[in-house]
């Protein structure tokens, strides 16, 4: 193999590159990169640079030297499509590039409402030049800001912290029970309101958005580049409307496939791999972009997060250059892990984590604010979940580990 082509250049991507040249891939690399910057982690930009304690080029994972020592090629610009029969990956604009091996790593995109993204005001958060906008809707919306959240997630609720630490007036709305649901349960959940609640934040928790509302945009030429007005509030589905300054809407992401139309990969909840995250013949994809089917799970699984971003470049790297020199590939079987930072909270789970596993809390208590909480299934530990108690984790994290 004389030719690897990786489209994309977060996590996934790098940690692919890294792989191929540490397992002795001397031929030609390119990593291509649909931002201009070079290649930076994203965690950070809703914690350290969202709240201005880091600048941020400290999210970069490496300087440009790095890149040029390792013979990988950066290439700026946007994969437009791929001929997976041809080997050839075009760009928008138009440049070539042909591969014998690829690694697909194009992450996610934020979801949006239905209608409204196109009001001054309206935020996703997903990049570089998302949180440089939303830290200066922040500071324009001056010390009596509203800003209404739209998404109770992991990434909706980091935002609440960091824009509640800048002193502004923070609503979270989201339709389901708790904040985190999805990726803590009920009862943590639960918890997670109560800790934002604690610190002024509005929880407004079984409550579904309905849609934006804004100025006409006539004659508000000033505040919407398009015309389109600016966003004054949010409408619940109880009928009433919350006042906004600026709304972020975190309501999910979904997998960077566009491009890969008429490939000829299937796509389905992203590149869907096998479980050696082989899409196609000489094709492998890794991080939030990518599924597989998983071993441990039993189930074709999906992860956004960083941790599995790393580990599926390393693995995706490592299987393109066993097929090609004829070794057995290595399944693809992490144990799933994921933290959130918020206040002065570190949140980190290991394993899998149902809403209908039920928890049992081993060590210190939710009141305390410091605990680790298990999670078991048909009495099987299938996840543990530390609230600020890093040091307890690796611990219970064999539980897991049979
Ligand atoms: C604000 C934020 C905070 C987060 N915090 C946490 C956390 O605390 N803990 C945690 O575990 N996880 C966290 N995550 C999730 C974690 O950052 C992701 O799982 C990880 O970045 C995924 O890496 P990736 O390489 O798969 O995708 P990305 O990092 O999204 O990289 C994909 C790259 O591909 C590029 N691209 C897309 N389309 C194209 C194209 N057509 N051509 C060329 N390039 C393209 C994109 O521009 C991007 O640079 C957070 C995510 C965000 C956004």
């Amino acid at each position: 193999m004389d030719n690897i082509v990786v489209v994309g250049g977060g996590a996934a991507g790098v940690a692919a590159v890294e792989t191929l040249r540490a397992e002795g891939f001397t031929g030609s690399l390119a990593l291509v990169c649909g931002e201009p910057e070079l290649p930076y982690d994203r965690p950070p930009l809703s914690k350290q640079v969202l709240t201005g304690a880091w600048d941020p080029d400290r999210t970069r994972f490496r300087e440009a030297s790095h890149y040029a020592e390792l013979n990988v090629r950066l290439v700026h610009g946007a994969a437009r499509s791929l001929d997976a029969a041809g080997r050839m990956v075009e760009l928008i604009d138009g440049y070539r590039l042909a591969y014998d091996g690829l690694i697909i790593a194009t992450g996610v995109r934020p979801r949006r409402l239905p209608s409204g993204h196109d009001l001054a005001g309206v935020h996703v958060l997903r990049g570089l030049a998302d949180v440089a906008a939303l830290r200066d809707a922040f500071d324009a919306s001056g010390a009596t800001g509203r800003v209404v959240i739209v998404g109770a997630g992991f990434l909706g609720m980091e935002v609440a912290a960091a824009a509640r630490g800048l002193g502004l007036h923070v609503t979270v709305v989201d339709p389901l029970t708790e904040p985190m649901i999805r990726q803590v349960g009920p009862v943590v959940g639960a918890a997670v309101a109560a800790l934002h609640r604690g610190q002024g934040v509005v929880v407004r928790t079984g409550t579904g958005v309905t849609g934006l509302v804004g100025t006409s945009g006539v004659g508000d030429a000033a505040e919407a580049e398009d015309g389109a007005g600016r966003v004054t509030g949010v409408a619940l589905d109880d009928g009433s409307t919350l006042p906004a300054d600026c709304v972020l809407v975190a309501i999910g992401a979904v997998p960077e496939t566009e491009w890969l139309a008429g490939s000829g990969l299937s796509l389905g909840n992203g590149v869907e791999c096998d479980e050696y995250l082989r899409a196609a013949s000489g094709v492998y994809a890794a991080g939030d972009v990518a599924s597989w089917p998983s071993p441990r799970y039993q189930r074709r699984v999906r992860i956004e997060h960083r941790m599995n971003a790393t580990e599926m470049g390393s693995c995706a790297a490592k299987n393109l250059l066993n097929e090609e020199a004829g070794r057995e590939p290595v399944p693809f079987d992490p144990l799933p892990y994921f933290w959130s930072d918020q206040y002065k909270v570190k949140l980190q789970v290991h394993g899998d984590l149902s809403a209908e596993c039920t928890p049992t809390i081993e060590e210190g208590s939710v009141e305390d604010g410091k605990f680790v909480a298990v999670f078991r299934r048909d009495g099987v530990p299938s996840a543990v979940l530390g609230w600020s108690a890093a040091a307890r984790m690796p611990g219970y994290r064999k539980l897991l580990l049979g």
